[in-house]
């Protein structure tokens, strides 16, 4: 299998430590809000990397950090909390903050179906893992203790940069625009192993160290969580190609410092989702999540095939006119593959024919668009039975995931569908011309049938009820 790996900045040959086994971590979410669909496109891109290692017959052991403490808004020291500005917003606590999201996170990484990981750990679940890390650090000479907080001293390295490959100068945290400079610090791309000043009052996630109260700087929690779950030798590290600095070129100081060897030989980055305002964030306020395209009347699936339609290393330009055209060419792409017979017996040829063509396919740096075209390809070929063709439908869609032999059981009925549509424009348009009475009477008239309307920033969404 060849993958691009950031660390070389070229397509690798993969080879993991231990012959067929692999350590596999990637980067989960911050739960401080709903996870938006450039997000979902990152974990549809693990997934695939996932599931691919495991159709190339690999034993894949995959780790995936819950960020619920330290990730502050400017991804580096500077900012405020995630958590605590969504605790101001809700008028909740840290824990049900990070409860609710977490939940919400998953039910949409299911919707597009992304497997579970083996190992999903929340960054406040390891606390003492990140003392121990810190508490090395220091005593080797790597870490100091500057005005209450722990810094990381970069200088200390021969190639912090190793990631990034960039000139320093670029980088260096603090001449950033808006972002604030730290004269605690010796050199200002030094981050934050571990806060105990704190510009919150009544910050409420604060543990014990022997630097005093405080909490984890962000980067460390996915140091610790690797290396306690998946030991000292990483394969592959995956997340979005915004975590490549600095998050993970902090998480290869501080674990190479700490381990005193190399620790991860693969870095893979996907590239972002961006709509028309540019890259899809959750700090823009205003984003699409999976649920609310599914609310739409959209199956997420549809969502799911957009994605592998394009590289993971490509941008992907999200527009529902986009969105409409993949999620049509999804429907009729499923209803090819529903339609296929079960006649005739398999034909062993042509299944390790299109099987090493798909093998091939998403052994090149998960080409996944190319893996569908030999799924297309299949479907055209008119030399196979349909009990040789859905074979293979069944292997492909091990990687693919797009259900393409499952029968739908809650298919909005298109007649439904269309009605509630054009109810739901009227009374958009009765709302326009302020007659809030006939917009209420049509909201009521949709109740009785077991529709529920709600406005929401993106338009009016509905669910089916009864
Ligand atoms: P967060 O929950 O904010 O920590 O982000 C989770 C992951 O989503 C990170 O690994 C990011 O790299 C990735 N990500 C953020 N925005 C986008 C986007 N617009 N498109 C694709 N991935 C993204
Ligand atoms: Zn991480």
């Amino acid at each position: 299998m060849k993958l691009y790996n950031t660390l070389t900045r070229s397509i690798e040959e993969f080879v993991p430590v231990e012959k067929g086994k692999v350590k596999l971590y990637t980067c989960g979410p911050t739960v401080y809000h709903y996870a938006h669909i450039g997000n979902i496109r990152n974990y549809i891109g693990h997934d695939i990397l996932d599931k691919t290692l495991r159709y190339l017959g690999y034993e894949v052991t995959r780790a995936m950090n819950i960020t619920d403490v330290g990730h502050l808004t400017s991804d580096s020291d500077s900012g405020l909390d995630k958590m605590e500005v969504a605790k101001k917003r809700e008028h909740k606590t840290s824990k049900e903050i990070a409860d609710f999201y977490t939940e919400e996170f998953f039910k949409d990484f299911k919707k597009v179906n992304c497997r579970m990981p083996e190992i999903i750990s929340r960054a406040t679940d390891n606390i003492d893992e990140y003392i121990k890390i810190i508490d090395k650090l220091l005593k080797d000479g790597y870490a100091y203790i500057s005005g209450g907080n722990v810094y990381f001293d970069i200088s200390k390295l021969n190639d912090y940069y190793v990631l990034t490959n960039h000139q320093i100068d670029d980088l260096v945290v603090g001449v950033r625009e808006g972002v604030e400079e730290d004269n605690r610090k010796k050199n200002q791309a030094d981050f934050v192993l571990w806060f105990t000043t704190s510009k919150f009052e009544n910050h409420e996630l604060l543990w014990d160290s022997p630097w005093g109260k405080g909490y984890p700087g962000w980067h460390i929690e996915c140091t610790g969580i690797s290396i306690k779950y998946l030991g000292e030798y990483l394969d592959i590290h995956g997340g979005g190609v915004d975590n490549i600095f600095p998050h993970h070129t902090n998480e290869i100081a501080q674990s190479e410092a700490y381990l005193g060897h190399k620790w991860c030989n693969y870095w893979v980055h996907g590239e972002h989702l961006n709509d028309k305002a540019g890259k899809m964030s959750k700090s823009k306020g205003e984003f699409l999540t999976v649920s609310l395209l599914e609310s739409k009347g959209y199956n997420p699936l549809a969502y799911r095939y957009l994605c592998l339609n394009s590289h993971y290393r490509n941008t992907l330009m999200f527009s529902y006119d986009i969105f409409d055209g993949a999620s049509r060419e999804y429907q009729k792409l499923k209803k090819k593959t529903l339609s296929l017979d079960n006649d005739g017996n398999v034909d062993e040829d042509k299944i390790k024919y299109y099987d090493d063509k798909f093998k091939e396919a998403l052994g090149n740096d998960l080409n996944t668009s190319m893996a569908i075209t030999i799924l297309y390809d299949v479907l055209k070929d008119d030399t196979m039975n349909g009990a040789t063709k859905r074979c293979l439908v069944a292997m492909f869609d091990e990687v693919l995931s797009l259900d393409l032999l499952v029968e739908e059981t809650n298919e909005i009925d298109e007649d439904l569908k269309n009605y509630i549509e054009e109810m739901i424009e009227k009374r958009n348009n009765y709302k326009k011309e302020k007659n809030f009475e006939m917009a209420d009477k049509i909201r009521e008239e949709l109740k009785e049938k077991g529709i529920m309307i709600q406005d929401t920033r993106n338009g009016t969404v509905y669910e089916i009820i009864g």
